[in-house]
Order: C-alpha cells, then structure tokens, then sequence
C-alpha cells in the first residue's frame, strides 16, 4: 500500500510518448509482416505485379521488390528497416529484393510466438545468427563454380542465369531473346565495373521485339538547327571531336565592357564576334574530325557551316551520353578548340544517324574500346517500358555478379529448402532451447517455395510435402518447384539457377533486419520532433491500433489474397 503512495518519477518530458517491453517488439514484428505481406505475392516467374499510383497521378507498375517498397512511402521507423535491406539488397546484388523482405518477414513471423511466450529476445537472435552463419556455409559449399568453361559455353551458362531473373518479369515472355541481349552487352563492357557503361534507351512505340543491342552508344537525336537536313548522316570510320563550347554566335559585348567613341568603330565589334565564331568552327573543321559533338549548343550558323563542309554536328548532347561516347570511341572531350592533336579525337566504325519508331537515333557502333553498350528498349507503353528497363537492370546486375563471382545455386526454391533441411538436422543435434529457435529458423526459409506456389496457384502444403521428402531422401538437393506442372523437378537440370551471391546476400541481410527489429524494445519520441507524420507513425509503432501502417491504406491493402 505504501508503494502506491510514493510520488510517480518523472524521467522524460511532458508529452514524450514511449511504449516498451514485449509488446512492443511484437508490434514492431506484426508491422513488418504487414510490409512482408504487401510484396508477397509479387514473387517468382507467376508473381503478380502492383499498379501504384501518387496523387501527382504518376503510375508505375513493377514487379520489384525494392521499387515497390520504395514507392509505398512507409513510415512505421521498424518496418522501414525492410525498406531499407531492399534497398541495400537492389544495389549490392540487384535481384532477389523481395526474397530479403519476405524472409525477413518470416523470421520475424516465427519468433512471435517465442516472443509472446516471455523468451528472451537475445536468446532467439543468438540462434537466428547461428543458423544465418551455417545457411550461407551451406550455400557456399552447395554452389557450382561455372569457371573454366569456353566462351560460348560461359554465355549460355550466363543468358540462363539472366533467365531466371527475367522470367518473373512483364518481360517473361521474351526472356531468352533479352536475356542473350543482356549477356552480350555485359561481356561488351568487360570487367569495368562502372555500370553506366551499359545505356538502356526507350523509345515508346513498336514490338519489344524490335529492342535492339548497338555494340556502341546511342542516344537520341538532339535538338537541331536548319541545316542539320543537309548534313549526311552516315559514315564509315569517322573521326570523332568531343567538346564542351558553345558553337554559337555570341554577343561579346555581354562579356566585356566596350566603349567606343566613334559610332562607326562599332561595326568592327561585330566583325569580331564574327571572326570568334568563325575562327572556332574552323578549327573544328581543321581537326579532321567528320563528327563535331558538344555538350552545349551548337547554332544555326555552325549546323550550317558544318553541313557545307559535310561534316555532322549535334549539340546539347547529355553529359552522360557524352561521357559514354568518349569512352566508347576513345576521344576525349575538350574545353578549347585551340590545338586539337589527333589522339584527343575518337573513332568508330560506324556512325549512321536511324529512325526508330518515332524518334531519331545518332548511333555509333564499332567503337575499337568496345566498353560500352546500349540496348535500345521499345513497347507499348511508358509503364511496360519502364518496369522492362528495371528487369533489365537486374539481369544485367545478375550477369555481372557471375560473371565476377560466378557460382550459382539452383533456384525455384530448391535451395532453401535444402537449407532449411540441414538447419533441422543439425537442430537435432543441439541440446537446449536453441534447437527451438533454429528449427524455427529452418521452417522460416521454406516461405520461398511456398510463394512460389501460392502465386502460381498450386497447393503449396502437397508440394512441399513432397520436397521435403525429396530432399530428405538425400539425392534431391537440387529439387525446387516446377512452375509449369505444379509438381516438383530438378532446378538445377531446368536451369533455373541464381548465382550464390544472390541467396547469401538475402539471408545475411534478412537475418539482421530480424535481429535489429527482435533487439529494440522501446521506442521513444521526443515531443518536439512532432510532426503530422511522425505522429502518424509513432502510434502505429506503439501499437495502439490509430493509425496503420502504411499512411493511411490500411495495413494491408494491398494484398490480393
Ligand atoms: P526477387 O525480387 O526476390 O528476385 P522474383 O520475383 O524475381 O523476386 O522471384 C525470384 C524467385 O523466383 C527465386 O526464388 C527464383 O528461384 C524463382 N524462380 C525464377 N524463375 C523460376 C522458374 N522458372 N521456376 C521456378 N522458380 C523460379
Ligand atoms: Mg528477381
């Protein structure tokens, strides 16, 4: 009784909201299964994709993970972790973004019930590491090196991994045709590891079929003068002049104060600007080159006097673009038309200015550093083209990490349920709570055949059951879900493959999400920081039902199921 007397401490300031103790962590961890839930059924060749659109009426529609989880605009502060290790999986890895959330969600969704039942968080995330450290060795150990192979053999063994990654895309249907655009264009650039080597261009319109690979740069006609009809607009082993002037007819007298005494002494200003203009544009045409780029203007007056001279010319060229031609033709771009030596110009084998759909195309092939690529895309519509773009921008990332670590695990679920066998098995030989929390672990990786499935539509409890089977039998490490039957079948043989990095990435990541989000057990906002937004997500933290999860939707409104 006299303990109900004593005055109440006061710690934190009036206002400060905090919640803490269990029910917190399973707030937190019911926030993230929401977030889980929202990319869940994007998974896998069967995955749907998500139509999501902003009041500024942008609609993107895409099948990646980390760009849904990007654009749902979270802002419960635990469930933006997963945002975060998506995000952290696109740029590490490139693929298997909705693997990292989904197998974050489970583990999550696994220690609930220890959680609730008093367990200590420490004790579960001392396991979770544990078992996180024997899958990524098991990986390691299961993995196929594909080095060694010729050259043709090491590109098929490539366009199947693109493949893979390709065949749960919008852009599914073509798979092979993209994924061998992919694979060449990687192989084009070598080991550079800049990525922006490799242009993907869109053009609206046409067939995606109609896409193309130009062993070289390609952008889009620039803006243009009167004149630029005239010049010619193809050629065979150009020399290349690369700048970063203004090719146009200037006004000095802005740059410089004039003053004149004598009206008439004006005319021999503008002979001036004249004799600027002329005497730059000569110098280009001296240098020999038969391409003039520049990044700023080229006018009417040097559009002119370049097609007069059979010369092609294209100003306000994207640093970007102009970079890659650099790179490509082996020029470099200069900031002076004074002393243009041969070696700073470029060259290539091929410059032909195209017609694609509906646009014109300056297209350099040929190019002797050979260390660029473009692929020009072409479909329907904006949202087909730019969710194709980012499929393509995972296979080329998955191309590249095996070709620089090339090792590949059998994918289509194959190889977490192999791991989650072994995690059981060696469960087993643990004594204490441990084995628990490990098990759980293992049972937590079968969440990817599982999706797999429910996307498709099979029963996912009968082909698991029959996985499980298979790989206990000890001959069947390689056996995932067949997509086409609904049945199971050898991955490894169907050439569903991941590269290695791909899977040790998510795990590893996955596992300390779920470890980061089971060790916070209070939350605590400061009164000042209130905000319309972070009160928004301060009450959904605390778990006291206001607001949801995401802002304003509802936890769960985008699941279809
Ligand atoms: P993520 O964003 O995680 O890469 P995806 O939607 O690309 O998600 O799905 C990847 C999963 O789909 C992987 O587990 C992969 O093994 C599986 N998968 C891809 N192609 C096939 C296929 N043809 N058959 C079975 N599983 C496949
Ligand atoms: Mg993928």
């Amino acid at each position: 009784m006299a303990a109900m007397l004593q005055p109440q401490i006061i710690l934190l300031k009036e206002g400060t909201d905090t919640a803490q103790g269990k029910a917190q962590v399973v707030s937190n961890i019911n926030a993230c299964t929401a977030v889980a839930d929202s990319v869940r059924s994007t998974l896998g060749p069967r995955g749907m994709d998500k139509l999501i659109h902003d009041d500024k009426g942008n609609t993107t529609i895409s099948n990646d993970g980390a760009t849904i989880m990007k654009l749902l605009d979270i802002v419960h502060p635990a469930a933006k972790i997963l945002v975060d290790i998506a995000k952290s999986q696109d740029s590490e890895v490139g693929d298997g973004t909705t693997t990292v959330v989904l197998l974050a969600g489970e583990f999550l969704k696994e220690a609930k019930p220890f959680i609730e039942d008093g367990v200590h968080s420490q004790n579960l995330i001392r396991s979770y590491r544990t078992a996180s450290r024997l899958a990524i060795d098991k990986i390691k150990e299961l993995a196929v090196s594909i080095e060694g192979k010729s050259l043709e053999e090491k590109k098929t063994l490539l366009a199947r991994c693109a493949a893979t990654t390709l065949s749960s895309k919008l852009i599914g249907g073509e798979k092979e045709f993209f994924a061998s655009m992919v694979v060449d264009a990687v192989l084009a650039i070598g080991i550079d590891d800049r990525l922006n080597l490799i242009g993907i261009k869109k053009v609206p319109g046409g067939n995606m079929r109609d896409s193309f690979l130009v062993n070289g740069v390609a952008f889009k006609k620039t803006f243009s003068y009167a004149g630029f009809e005239q010049q010619p607009k193809k050629f065979v082993k150009p020399k290349i002049l690369l700048l970063n002037i203004e090719l146009e007819l200037k006004s000095e007298k802005e740059n410089a104060e004039i003053r004149l005494s004598d009206p008439s002494q004006y005319q021999s200003i503008v002979d001036a600007e004249w004799n600027i203009i002329y005497d730059k544009l000569d110098k280009c045409v001296q240098s020999g080159a038969k391409i003039v780029l520049s990044r700023l203007a080229i006018g009417d007056l040097g559009t002119q006097y370049f097609a007069d001279r059979d010369i092609f010319c294209a100003g306000r060229v994207t640093e970007e673009d102009l970079q890659r031609v650099a790179a490509a033709t082996g020029g470099t771009v200069q900031t002076s038309v004074n002393n243009v030596i041969d070696e700073v110009l470029g060259s290539c084998e091929l410059f032909e200015e195209r017609q694609v759909g509906n646009e014109r195309f300056n297209i350099f092939s040929g190019c002797p550093s050979g260390q660029t690529a473009t692929i020009v895309l072409r479909g329907g519509s904006d949202q087909f083209i730019d969710e194709a773009e980012r499929s393509l921008h995972d296979a080329i990332m998955i191309v590249r990490r095996a070709v620089k670590n090339s090792t590949v695990v059998a994918g289509g679920g194959a190889i977490d349920m192999e791991i989650s066998r072994y995690l059981r098995q060696h469960a087993r030989t643990i004594a204490g709570k441990s084995q628990l929390f490990i098990n759980s672990y293992a049972k937590a990786l079968e969440v990817i055949p599982r999706q797999l499935c429910d996307n498709a539509g099979f029963d996912a409890t009968d082909v698991l059951n029959k996985l499980r089977q298979k790989h206990a039998s000890g001959e069947g490490a390689n056996y995932g879900v067949d997509i086409n039957t609904g049945g199971i079948a050898d991955s490894f043989a169907n050439f569903v493959w991941e590269p290695s990095v791909v899977k040790i990435n998510a795990i590893n990541a996955a596992t300390e999400a779920a470890c980061l989000i089971l060790s916070v057990d209070e939350t605590v906002k400061n009164p000042k920081s209130e905000s319309a937004q972070g009160e928004a997500a301060a009450s959904a933290m605390a778990g006291r039902g206001r607001g949801p999860p995401f802002g304003g939707r509802g936890g769960r409104g985008m699941r279809r199921r």
